[in-house]
């Protein structure tokens, strides 16, 4: 039996695990809708769902059943075979996003944009234009296109060709183009900024990048690794600016996708979709079948229940509780991507809300960020927000 108490949990992930995030205030060991509970046997409402990742909460019996059944039959067969999972997948996702797309499945949103970047240099163009603030992953290509300096400046030399511009601006971003307009390759974004505190994009920029792509003969990525799988009330939060029909060239997808499971996505339309070749990428657990059974069931899952209304009821619930409260200046965001903007600064809020019985990310003092499973209930929602009235 391991040795639960948290001086030792503490000192074993301290001795074993590298310094990268510090070491965790609680060891989780359970979970069950938006309820998880820690080694000491205390309980949390989970209003971070693994970073926005557990879309159906935790232990849903569609994903149990569908992992365990596929990890029952047949675990992994590399990209060397096929297996029916991984094309299911890939039409549920053409049907989602673009009926003429090709998909390369990856295992994190890092690496669904590690995807983009190279089918992006495939134009043979060089740019990559990304926007200030965002937030694409820790590989070296995906960090390159993150507009965060100082998550790059320790791995400098970044790969070549990524500049940015700021994070809503049209006339800026058609600037930076023009500066060499034949060799911009693409434009990336993500339709809401989650990494950098739930920032969406103001009403008309996608549809604005969307036409300067199309002036410039640019891809446009999407990075809907966060956003996506309906966290903001539609499938994509590119929807809620991009009219029917219009698509991005590409579209990255991860976290919520598998529902726990590791998986990632790229998506990319036609003739974008056809750029890489073969062997000029890969993965060996790309598109695994456990993982794909996992992001079938979300799919199915999703569409079933009609979960995309209770991610809109549920988002508008929380954002008319809070937003009501003295110390929430306003709550940004859509659906169950939610940036609660408070009226000053209040660092160590996230440790006082877990102490209280709730999880929730706070990324920066005066910020707090909630994206709970997407079928969070009633009770809970109602338990969180008496939890947070108490707090704040
Ligand atoms: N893109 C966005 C918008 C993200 O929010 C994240 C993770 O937070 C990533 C990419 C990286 O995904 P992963 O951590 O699965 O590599």
């Amino acid at each position: 039996m391991p040795d639960s108490s948290a001086q030792n949990w503490k000192s074993a992930w301290e001795a074993a695990v590298m310094p990268t995030y510090g070491t965790p205030a609680i060891e989780l060991v359970s979970g069950t809708g938006s309820r998880v509970t820690d080694s000491d046997g205390k309980e949390y409402i989970d209003l971070l769902a693994g970073i926005a990742v557990n879309a159906l909460g935790h232990a849903h019996p569609a994903v149990v059943k569908a992992v365990s059944d596929q990890i029952a039959t047949l675990g992994h067969t590399s990209n060397i075979f096929a297996h029916p999972q991984v094309i299911t997948l890939a039409n549920k996702l053409r049907d989602l996003i673009s009926p003429d797309a090709h998909v390369f499945f990856s295992n994190s949103g890092a690496e669904a944009n590690e995807a983009a970047f190279k089918t992006a240099r495939l134009t043979g163009k060089s740019r990559i234009l990304a926007a200030e603030h965002g937030f694409h992953g820790r590989t070296m290509g995906s960090l390159a296109m993150t507009g965060q300096p100082a998550k790059r400046a320790p791995f400098e030399p970044m790969p070549a060709g990524v500049e940015f511009y700021p994070y809503g601006d049209l006339d800026a971003l058609r600037a930076l183009i023009e500066v060499a307009p034949d060799d911009t390759a693409a434009v990336i974004l993500e339709s809401v900024q989650g990494e950098t505190g739930v920032v969406p994009a103001p009403a008309g920029f996608l549809a604005g990048v969307r036409e300067l792509c199309d002036e410039f003969g640019a891809l446009m990525i999407v990075d809907e690794v966060q956003a996506g799988m309906g966290r903001t009330g539609q499938w994509f939060g590119y929807q809620a600016d991009l009219p029917t029909g219009v698509v991005p060239d590409v579209v990255t997808l991860a976290k919520g996708l598998g529902g726990g499971l590791p998986i990632g996505a790229c998506v990319a339309a036609t003739p974008a979709g056809q750029l890489l070749s073969a062997g000029q990428h890969g993965s060996t657990f790309g598109g695994n079948p456990v993982s794909c059974a996992a992001g079938n069931a979300v799919i199915d899952t999703v569409l079933a229940e009609d979960i995309l209304a209770n991610v809109n009821a549920q988002g508008e619930y929380l954002r008319t509780e809070l937003g009501a409260l003295d110390a929430v200046d306003h709550v940004r965001g859509r659906g169950l991507m939610l940036g609660v903007v408070l009226t000053g600064p209040r660092p160590g809020f996230a440790a006082a809300a877990l102490d209280a019985g709730l999880l929730l990310n706070q990324p920066a003092d005066d910020v707090l960020r909630l994206v709970p499973p997407l079928n969070i209930t009633d009770t809970d929602v109602h338990d969180a927000i008496d939890i947070l009235k108490e707090l704040l």
